[in-house]
């Protein structure tokens, strides 16, 4: 069943065509990545896209980020969250990593501005490891179809490692990020178009 979820999720998704699957055509690499992520808190993901394909056509490696003026940062990331704070950070996390973005959780976590969540996306999306990033779209959502009962994005991650196996955490980001793109909405999801109603306790709740 929890197989079904995850693959029904993904498959409206890409119907829908959610935001989340057209960034391929431009993360190409770890470090585009990483800084997509870094560059997505607190901004949807069209608006980190326009960002990063601004950004990558002038610097779309760690040398040519970590030698650009901050303030020429900033205007081409203007239109993310918070857009000052992160252009001096992801200079910052450029010139640490000039010889490749890790690939281990333990050496993600201690760059300037990664967190839990986004070394968990860059181990996921980047290098395909079983890793699971819990933004605000896989804990609301987790929670609302009643998969966890947790308050935090820690609890969830820790609780959904328990209930799927191994080979399908690499998927979970995605497939509900997608999901909550465009169907389990954070305001008045599609229940009624919803192809895991079946499963969700918050429809039965409702029902
Ligand atoms: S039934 Fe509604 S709340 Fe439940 S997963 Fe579907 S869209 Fe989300």
């Amino acid at each position: 069943m929890l197989e079904d979820i995850i693959e029904l999720m993904e498959i409206e998704g890409r119907r829908r065509n959610a935001p989340v699957y057209r960034l391929k055509s431009f993360l190409k690499t770890p470090f585009h990545h990483l800084i997509f992520t870094v560059l997505s808190s607190r901004t949807r993901d069209e608006k980190t896209a326009e960002a990063c394909i601004k950004l990558f056509s002038k610097a779309d490696t760690p040398e040519k980020l970590s030698e650009m003026d901050v303030k020429e940062i900033e205007e081409l990331i203007r239109g993310v969250g918070f857009y000052k704070v992160k252009a001096k950070r992801i200079k910052d996390l450029a010139k640490k990593v000039i010889n490749g973005v890790p690939d281990k959780y333990e050496e993600l976590i201690k760059l300037p501005g990664v967190g839990r969540k986004t070394a968990n996306v860059v181990l996921a999306s980047a290098f395909g490891k079983n890793a699971i990033g819990v933004d605000t779209h896989v804990h609301r959502i987790s929670n609302r179809i009643g998969l966890v009962s947790t308050k935090t994005p820690e609890e969830t991650e820790r609780e959904l490692k328990k209930l799927f196996p191994e080979h399908l955490w690499a998927k979970i980001n995605r497939a509900m990020v997608g999901f909550g793109q465009t169907v389990c909405k954070p305001q008045k999801p599609l229940c009624d178009e919803c192809p895991i109603r079946e499963y969700c306790k918050w429809y039965k709740l409702k029902a």
